[in-house]
């Protein structure tokens, strides 16, 4: 299926207007659907598997700013560390750990957002209030000197009702707010991350200023990811 343009540059200005920055999630689509959105001078691209976010990175112009939004294994970190520009989906100190020795090793400050749980869903990734207050709280967060917590990212539920994603939303939206008041050496939280093509609506609603946009631009993924 081919890029839809049209739709693309409708999101894109309706964005615009709001501040609010728009990666076009283009896992499992080839190289060229991305050139098509390149040449339309979209640089944000957003990508769930550590070794299609490399190939990718490696085939592609680089100005690309790259956002790895899947569930990173603390043994790939290495892979993406050398360029990655966000890595969405930290949900562990462990974690943080790992990309900030990652960090120091390609001699780069890693930006990262927590992932918190908000879904229905239990499958889904994230941190629960008190291990978020945890992480803040933990005494060897200040010496990870290779990693910048910028902000928060959450998925809300699978569903149709308006009302439970609003809440979700809602509720990360309250506690991004009460945690951008904390500035550290590595922590300033200004990203707040939700929203895709189902929801982003919704999310921007609420306070959203990245939304992770895949389906609606680039047409339905040929692999369920
Ligand atoms: C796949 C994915 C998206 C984009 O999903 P669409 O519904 O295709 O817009 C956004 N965020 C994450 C974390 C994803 O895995």
């Amino acid at each position: 299926m081919a890029v839809n343009k049209e739709t693309y540059k409708k999101i894109k200005e309706e964005l615009q207007l709001n501040d609010i920055t728009l990666i076009a999630v283009s896992k499992s689509k080839p190289i060229e659907d991305i050139k098509v959105l390149y040449d339309l001078g979209q640089r944000d691209f957003g990508e769930n598997y550590v070794q299609e976010l490399a190939d990718k990175y490696e085939a592609l112009p680089k100005d690309i700013q790259w956002h790895f939004i899947g569930h990173l294994q603390s043994n790939k970190g290495k892979f993406i560390a050398p360029f990655v520009s966000l890595i969405h989906g930290v949900d562990s100190f462990k974690l943080l750990k790992e990309i900030n020795k990652q960090g120091e090793k390609s001699k780069r400050i890693i930006n990262c957002l927590l992932q918190i749980h908000i879904a229905e869903e239990e499958t889904k990734f994230g941190l629960n209030e008190d291990e978020l207050d945890d992480i803040f709280g933990s005494t060897e967060l200040k010496d990870l000197k290779s990693i910048k917590i910028c902000g928060l990212m959450g998925m809300a539920s699978f569903t149709e009702n308006e009302e439970t994603i609003r809440n979700e939303f809602r509720y990360l939206k309250t506690l991004f707010h009460s945690y951008s008041r904390l500035k550290t050496n590595n922590c300033q939280l200004t990203t707040l991350s939700m929203g895709m093509s189902a929801d982003y609506k919704l999310a921007i609603e609420e306070g959203s200023n990245m939304v992770r946009i895949g389906s609606l631009i680039f047409g339905e993924r040929n692999y369920n990811a």
